[in-house]
């Protein structure tokens, strides 16, 4: 009897399944994994905020700087300005357990944000937009806000989780694995955690001052000045649009029975460079 190899089958290695239907199988697969993967992630920081109290994130983070903050010369008046604002709001809010620390980046990018262990970052982009230092109250306050929430954990970006979570189970200290603000910031908060916030910084300023008056004079101006808003870019895309939350503010403080307006206090260091806008 002969030997005959047979030829296998025209078409041996198509599948039966439509291309279609199979793509479709490996985007769905793929996402699913992936969303099971953030998932986790989200998971994982909820785990760490209930063993990492914030005592420990102070400690975890003391002296700590994101890799790709320029910070300003500790001299800088606007840098001691600004860290007095945040020490005199933090003293409406004893219980804080952080000592809350202010770095200047020095950037054009107009943004304020809160870090791991108390860090708060105000750019000079931010410094040189705010005309009162009434106006830089509330954005720091907001920041503590998040700060109160403990958002600026939940913020953290997926890489910079896994740095978080890769340090306190082994230990170290977080200065030596190297997170960029931009990994922690890029996410954002939700509407929800945003308007607490705003709803915090607006609590502190009134404390501070008696009133709130121009708590949002920068967002008003922000909103006339549509030419120059992609030079705010960054602190509006990690914050909610100006006009919603102008009408929150006010309502919150009508119904808390806040004052409206009151006496305004210049920045030091404006009235140096520009007399005339003394006020
Ligand atoms: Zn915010």
């Amino acid at each position: 009897m002969k030997f005959v190899a047979r030829q296998p089958a025209d078409g041996i290695n198509v599948s039966k399944t439509h291309p279609l239907v199979e793509a479709s199988t490996l985007v769905v697969g793929l996402s699913a994994i992936f969303v099971l993967i953030t998932v986790a992630l989200i998971f994982l920081v909820e785990i760490a905020l209930y063993f990492v109290p914030a005592e420990k994130e102070a400690a975890l983070f003391d002296g700590w700087l994101p890799d790709d903050v320029l910070s300003l010369a500790q001299s800088d008046e606007r840098l001691i300005a600004t860290q007095d604002i945040v020490d005199r709001l933090a003293m409406h809010w004893p219980e804080s357990p952080y000592r809350f620390r202010v770095e200047v980046d020095d950037s054009d990018a107009a943004n304020a944000m809160a870090l791991p262990g108390g860090l708060i970052i105000v750019t000079t982009g931010l410094l040189d937009q705010v005309e009162s230092e009434n106006e830089l109250a509330f954005v720091l306050g907001h920041e503590l806000g998040h700060f109160k929430n403990r958002d600026h954990l939940r913020a953290l970006g997926r890489g910079a989780v896994l740095s978080l979570f890769f340090a306190v189970t082994t230990g170290d200290d977080v200065a030596g694995i190297g997170i960029n603000a931009a990994d922690i910031t890029l996410r954002g908060f939700s509407r929800r955690q945003e308007s607490n916030a705003d709803a915090f910084g607006l609590t502190l300023v009134n404390k501070e001052y008696g009133h709130v008056a121009e708590s949002w004079r920068l967002f008003e101006r922000w909103e006339i000045q549509d030419d120059s808003i992609l030079r705010f870019a960054s602190y509006l895309s990690t914050h909610p649009s100006a006009d919603d939350r102008i009408a929150d503010m006010k309502d919150l403080a009508r119904g808390e029975g806040w004052r409206l307006d009151g006496a305004v206090a210049p920045l030091n260091w404006q009235q140096k460079e520009n007399p005339a806008t003394l006020r």
